[in-house]
């Protein structure tokens, strides 16, 4: 299935600006060489069209908001699957096994979040 541009789902799962589609929203596609790049808080504007993806001051707090959804379904995705392969497993392994999935997942949890929230702001043009 091939996303069609013009779509939210199209800017989120490609990385791409959410107004013209085109430049990229991240500087890699790849979630965990993005942490490891400088200032990578600072996303600044796009190169095509010149967006500039932070609207104001504090405007990547509400992606928190997007994140804490997306560890909710880690969290649950994790969870049905430890009780589909090991129905017995103790609480506090699958807490762990839960715990360790949350930290593997956030540079991706990261990506998306901020993805999510500027599509949410920003339409297609
Ligand atoms: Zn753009």
């Amino acid at each position: 299935m091939k996303l069609k541009k013009g779509t939210k789902a199209y800017s989120i799962l490609n990385n791409r600006c959410p107004k013209c589609q085109e430049g990229k929203f991240w500087p890699t596609n790849n979630p965990y060489r993005n942490i490891f790049i400088r200032n990578v808080g600072n996303l600044g504007s796009c190169k095509q069209c010149n967006l500039k993806f932070e609207q104001e001051v504090g405007f990547w707090f509400g992606a928190m908001y997007v994140s804490y959804a997306l560890a909710v379904i880690i969290i649950l995705f994790s969870w049905i699957l430890i009780r589909l392969i090991a129905p017995g497993t103790d609480i506090v392994i699958t807490s762990s096994i839960i715990s360790c999935n949350i930290i593997l997942f956030s540079p991706v949890n990261y990506f998306l979040s901020r993805l999510c929230w500027v599509n949410i702001f920003v339409n297609y043009e």
